[in-house]
């Protein structure tokens, strides 16, 4: 994925209300951020050298930080590297497949043809209202429609989620619906979401419609990552944040620095100092 530095700018200036906005990531970022709980988690003990004293006392790199609390020798932790780099492919593997992502190839521009993901399931509680939605996939992007559904329902009816007060449940169908999750090409979104701008790299939650950047659900942002969340949990933010704004959520802005980010900061874009959050409760 190219980079697009000007992006940030572009989209600073934009006062759209319903519009998400976001910037390419590294591809980098992520298997870092899993690298290191995996690193932290399966260092062996083993006699502290002088390669590991002088990574410790430095204090700077991945390395040098597992070796400072595990006390593993450098030598033997770039020995275990391909090991860890397996396990760590295998984790981010699995997180893309149970968010529907059947390759890494994301196109910008598919089909342009949606498809609806067929099947019905019931609100898995009362809730003082049930909302039933409907899931629609791009023909053409590399998305298992059925685990893709799976996910954003899950989402939408986690206990962390909208109905966490007993509000609202979520029920899935294919027929008429009171609200739509779209996963779409960048081509797609920007003609879904027009006239708002989502300009192929973000994503936006109007007319019925959240609909889901293809490219973002993926890859992620590199705000998000970069703070210290998850590609599963920007996946969640990207549900609920879009779904927010079906339920007539406007922007917020964070509290606080430190805090969780409330589910409505545009956390694509800017942290603002919060903490990534995914979840109306925090
Ligand atoms: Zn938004």
């Amino acid at each position: 994925m190219g980079a697009v530095p000007p992006l940030r700018a572009i989209f600073g200036m934009l006062a759209i209300g319903a519009l998400t906005v976001g910037v390419a990531v590294p591809a980098s970022a992520a298997p870092e951020a899993v690298a290191s709980s995996v690193a932290a988690t399966s260092a062996t003990p083993s006699r502290t050298d002088a390669a590991s004293r002088t990574d410790a006392a430095s204090g700077t790199g991945a390395a040098s930080r597992t070796n400072a609390a595990s006390g593993t020798g450098a030598a033997r932790a770039k020995l275990a590297l391909p090991w860890l780099r397996t396990s760590v492919e295998q984790v981010l593997r699995a997180e893309r497949a149970r968010a529907g992502l059947t390759g890494t190839d994301i196109p910008g521009t598919a089909s342009g043809r949606l498809v609806v993901v067929a099947g019905s399931v019931d609100a898995p509680r009362p809730a003082a209202r049930v909302m039933s939605v409907r899931v629609e996939v791009e023909d053409g992007l590399p998305v298992d429609g059925a685990a893709f559904a799976d996910f954003a329902l899950a989402v939408l009816n986690d206990e962390r989620g909208w109905g966490h007060d007993g509000s609202v449940a979520f029920a899935r169908t294919d027929g008429a619906a009171d609200l739509r999750v779209v996963l779409a090409s960048g081509a797609l979104t920007d003609a879904l979401c027009y006239p708002l701008r989502t300009l192929g790299e973000v994503s936006c939650g109007t007319a019925g419609r959240a609909v889901l950047n293809a490219e973002r659900w993926s890859q992620g942002a590199e705000a998000f990552l970069t703070a210290g969340g998850t590609l599963t949990a920007y996946r969640q933010y990207l549900v609920n944040h879009e779904v927010g704004h079906l339920l007539g959520r406007p922007h917020q802005a964070c509290p606080t620095a430190g805090a969780s980010a409330p589910v409505m900061v545009q956390q694509t874009l800017d942290l603002q100092g919060c903490l990534p959050n995914g979840w109306p409760a925090r």
